[in-house]
């Protein structure tokens, strides 16, 4: 009772905030001046635990796989689910772009100036994964490092059996402070989402919205296609889960990414439904979902796609089939190294424009837009994140169905 009670205040305070957003759309510096400070402040109580949270359950959920095989065997599932699904998502969006012909119509305003951000080098991206200094990684909030020294440590500990144990029990206490820190700054969930939510919709009145509207509805249809048919499918199929149950179960959570543009943010949020709300067992919440919140983000493609086809066409540039391929390749490797922090994607969308010779000013374009579309795809990135986990769980008949039957019940 009292949780839905919390997930019904989020859904208030996100109602709430939307109508004094409109309202204050003639003063949007009122809400940037007044409200949003409340946004940032409950941010930065949530940044405050995403390091320490990361790397102590990613540490436990890699070690709790009782033997390395184990954690190979979970650990391919996840990347295999996060690399189709993705390449997946970049589909969709090319496709619905190119029917729709996003960019017609759209003339190119004199004004579109845009600071080149230089693209990163894809082979030295790769080569970063392993934290030459982990302890930097730590310090800078390196996510991908983190990741591969957890990992790393968690292999280890496995390593050495008995002898481990303690160490074990170490993170795995530490993982229950961070998530405790949580459940209390979740009560603030409310207001930090109400204060969010107003200065957004303040600032992106219509006078912003409408010359990109096309923009906005392909990628939002495009977002919204791939949560109906690849989540709901592969739910349904593997976990054999209703797609109703799913979403509802993960709303909080959702909400929770659609404000705050980040799936960092969101991580602890989604840890906690997915164990509460779907049954995923801890090991596998504390597995996946770390490594999905960093490198899964399926509606950063969808929107990488429908961008790279946006700007083709209003520069008039036509983009063969092979250089949608490529749009394809590319993007699912952007979309990998995108930080789970608001504007990121936008940031990598330079990468995907220079790799198909696309005029990387375009970003200017949509950069108005921007924030509109980064929390659409930062809900999917986040829902992308918790279908994995629901699957690899009923794959590794590590699903709780009861929870369908408590929640049941308590209506
Ligand atoms: N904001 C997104 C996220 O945190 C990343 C992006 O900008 O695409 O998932």
């Amino acid at each position: 009772m009292k949780k839905m009670q919390l997930t019904t205040k989020i859904f208030i305070g996100l109602a709430l905030g939307i109508v004094l957003g409109i309202i204050l759309q003639p003063n949007p510096e009122i809400a940037n001046n007044y409200i949003k400070p409340f946004g940032t402040l409950f941010l930065n109580l949530i940044k405050l635990v995403i390091v320490p949270l990361v790397f102590s359950s990613l540490v436990v959920g890699a070690c709790s796989m009782d033997d390395v095989r184990k954690l190979g065997r979970i650990g391919g599932k996840t990347v295999a689910y996060y690399l189709f699904t993705t390449a997946f998502a970049i589909t969709i969006g090319l496709v619905l772009a190119n029917i729709t012909n996003v960019g017609g119509g759209y003339t190119i305003p004199a004004d579109a100036t845009y600071e080149i951000a230089a693209a990163p080098n894809v082979i030295e991206t790769l080569l970063n994964i392993i934290p030459a200094n982990p302890l930097k990684a730590l310090v800078d909030g390196n996510m991908l490092q983190i990741i591969a020294f957890a990992l790393i440590i968690g292999a280890g500990i496995i390593g050495i059996g008995e002898k481990g144990k303690n160490l074990q029990s170490f993170f795995d206490s530490f993982a229950e402070v961070m998530y405790k820190i949580i459940a209390v700054i979740m009560n603030f969930a409310p207001i930090g989402v109400f204060a969010l939510i107003t200065p957004v919709v303040a600032v992106n009145g219509p006078s912003v919205l409408l010359p990109l509207l096309k923009l906005i509805i392909v990628v939002y249809v495009g977002c919204a296609l791939h949560a109906i048919l690849t989540y709901s499918l592969t739910v349904w199929g593997f976990a054999k889960i209703s797609p109703v149950q799913f979403f509802k179960g993960i709303s909080p959570a959702m909400v929770f990414s659609y404000t705050t543009a980040s799936s960092s943010a969101t991580l602890p949020i989604s840890m906690k439904r997915c164990e509460e709300n779907l049954g995923v067992s801890k090991s596998i919440c504390s597995f996946t979902l770390p490594l999905g919140a960093t490198i899964n983000m399926d509606g950063t493609a969808i929107y990488q796609g429908v961008c790279a086809i946006f700007i083709a066409q209003i520069y008039g540039i036509p983009l063969p089939m092979t250089a949608q391929l490529t749009i394809i390749l590319t993007a699912t490797l952007a979309s990998i190294g995108t930080a789970g922090v608001p504007g990121a994607g936008m940031i990598m969308l330079g990468m995907v424009l220079h790799t198909v010779g696309l005029p990387i000013e375009g970003i200017a374009i949509i950069a108005g837009v921007d924030r509109i579309l980064d929390m659409m795809r930062t809900m999917i990135n986040v829902t992308g994140d918790a279908a994995c986990s629901v699957v690899v769980a009923a794959t590794e008949g590590e699903l709780d169905r009861s929870v369908f039957e408590k929640t049941a019940k308590a209506k």
